[in-house]
């Protein structure tokens, strides 16, 4: 039977558990930031990309509405800024009126090759830049206003806490659309598309950090708590299961144990046929004196011979009682190879509460011996001298007890040796112990150490004890070695 404590075992998936359920937490919730991150990066991209179009769109209709006469119309620059708020300013070029800068002489020309609006000229410190069409006669150029152009009411974040930094890139030029959290973190998300645009081709740059505190720590505590309630249930289901087989264990040997004891009991209750025989003895003889009497008393002699029957009926109950109490399992005939190491693992389990409660850690030597022996018989040997052993450690102060057991092969014979640092056995005691009913324990039988070495005689070997060196009991049981095959 193995009985190896999964605790470390237990414990360890149980952390294994935790931590994957952690990381798979964090995970996830990474990709849902990143998910978010990236439908409201896109979203920006578009709304901006729309704004772009729509100036473009603004711009051609400029150059399709030429006014009548040259200079003669007011410039169509305050009517559009009240329906575009981001176009602050409109100028228009003609022959007498040339651009105030190279930008937009350049922008007019690169408008002019391509047919649609052009960057006149990029300010993105003070948030402007001039939008140019080319046209005849008359070019215009629009100054936009980058804060206006950002169509905030339906912006996806919010402006002031969204975490999210967002800018406009220009050739080196930045402007920042929303300042978000600039602080570096673990991971980063990026987002860099170029508007729809052609004619304002900006950079839209998102940029995300996420640091620990964005992880779900609420949700992972949940979850290693969780892990760590389950993995308890089961320890104590476990345990539970343990305790049971435990009880069952002890409850098998206490059975077979009892079916010893009684072979060892009716040594005892030998002396039960002492008293018929003497009262047969005393009537028989009665008996005989009265039928030799002159005249013989036969009444007399009658009843003598009646309660002769009676006593010899009682005592041969006394003997059916006892030949039943001692049929003993023939322990010579189950006798197969054993490990001892085994027998001893076996044995402490079943007192490994006994020792826990005591602070007795037994010590067992390393070592393979295997021999001849009765499995059950064996272990019940060596469950009384443990238990035994125990409960002398128990008269002795918690720290001095110790309790070594140790097995090795002597000549033909394997030897364990059962060795406690309790109160020894004192010498008048020592010759009588494996007498049967022998005991100086209040509650004690004193049958324990007569039966385990009646045991050992069935198996061909030995048990004899002495005081250790030092302190306590020695016991030592020989057992012949298994023939190896
Ligand atoms: P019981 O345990 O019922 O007394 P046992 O036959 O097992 O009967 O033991 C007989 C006696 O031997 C005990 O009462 C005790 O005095 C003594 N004895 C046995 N084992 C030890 C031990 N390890 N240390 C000291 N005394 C022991």
């Amino acid at each position: 039977m193995p009985h190896h404590r999964a605790t470390p075992a237990v414990a360890l998936a149980g952390l294994v558990i935790a931590i994957a359920g952690c990381v798979t937490l964090a995970r996830l919730e990474l990709n849902h930031l990143r998910d978010g991150f990236e439908t409201d990066a896109r979203i920006i991209h578009r709304l901006l990309s729309q704004r772009t179009a729509q100036q473009d769109a603004v711009m051609a209709m400029l150059a399709l509405l030429q006014p009548a006469t040259q200079g003669a119309a007011a410039p169509p620059g305050p009517r559009i800024s009240a329906v575009y708020p981001q176009i602050l300013e409109v100028r228009q070029r003609d022959d007498n009126n040339p651009w105030p800068d190279a930008a937009m002489q350049a922008g007019e020309d690169e408008s002019r090759r391509s047919h649609r609006a052009a960057i006149g000229g990029v300010d993105f410190a003070s948030g402007r830049y001039q939008l140019v069409q080319a046209a005849a006669p008359a070019s215009y150029a629009a100054q936009i206003d980058l804060r206006s152009m950002v169509p905030w009411e339906e912006w996806p974040m919010q402006p002031e806490a969204s975490p999210v930094r967002v800018t406009l890139e220009y050739h080196g030029q930045h402007y920042v659309v929303q300042a978000g959290h600039d602080r570096v973190g673990q991971w980063q998300f990026d987002f860099r598309k170029r508007l729809a645009a052609d004619s304002q081709p900006f950079d839209v740059v998102a940029v995300r950090s996420v640091g620990w505190t964005d992880l779900p720590w609420l949700k992972m505590l949940g979850w290693t708590l969780l892990t760590g309630a389950a993995l308890a249930a089961l320890h104590a289901l476990e345990r539970q299961r343990t305790e049971r087989r435990r009880a069952e264990e002890l409850l098998r040997l206490g059975q077979v144990a009892r079916l010893n004891t009684l072979g060892e009991l009716a040594a005892g209750v030998a002396h039960e046929l002492n008293q018929p025989l003497t009262a047969i003895l005393a009537s028989t003889q009665a008996a005989s004196r009265l039928l030799n009497d002159e005249p013989p008393d036969l009444a007399t002699a009658r009843d003598a011979m009646v309660r002769t029957v009676e006593q010899a009926r009682r005592a041969a109950a006394v003997v059916g009682r006892m030949r039943r109490v001692v049929e003993r399992p023939d322990v010579a005939t189950r006798l197969q190879p054993v490990n001892l190491q085994e027998a001893v693992r076996n044995a402490l389990y079943l007192l490994e509460p006994e020792c826990a409660r005591l602070g007795v850690r037994p010590a067992v030597m390393d070592g393979t011996v295997v021999v001849q022996a009765d499995p059950v018989a064996l272990e019940q040997i060596i469950h009384n001298l443990l238990a035994n052993a125990l409960q002398a450690l128990a008269q002795v102060p918690a720290r001095e007890r110790a309790l070594s057991i140790a097995m090795q092969p002597e000549g033909a014979h394997g030897v364990l040796t059962v060795c406690d640092s309790g109160t020894g056995i004192p010498a008048d005691v020592l010759p009588r112990i494996f007498e049967p009913f022998f005991t100086t324990r209040s509650g004690g039988l004193g049958l324990g150490l007569s039966l385990c070495e009646s045991l050992a005689a069935d198996m061909n070997g030995t048990l004899t004890a002495t005081n250790a060196a030092q302190r306590g009991a020695l016991f030592r049981l020989s057992l012949p070695l298994a023939k190896t095959p």
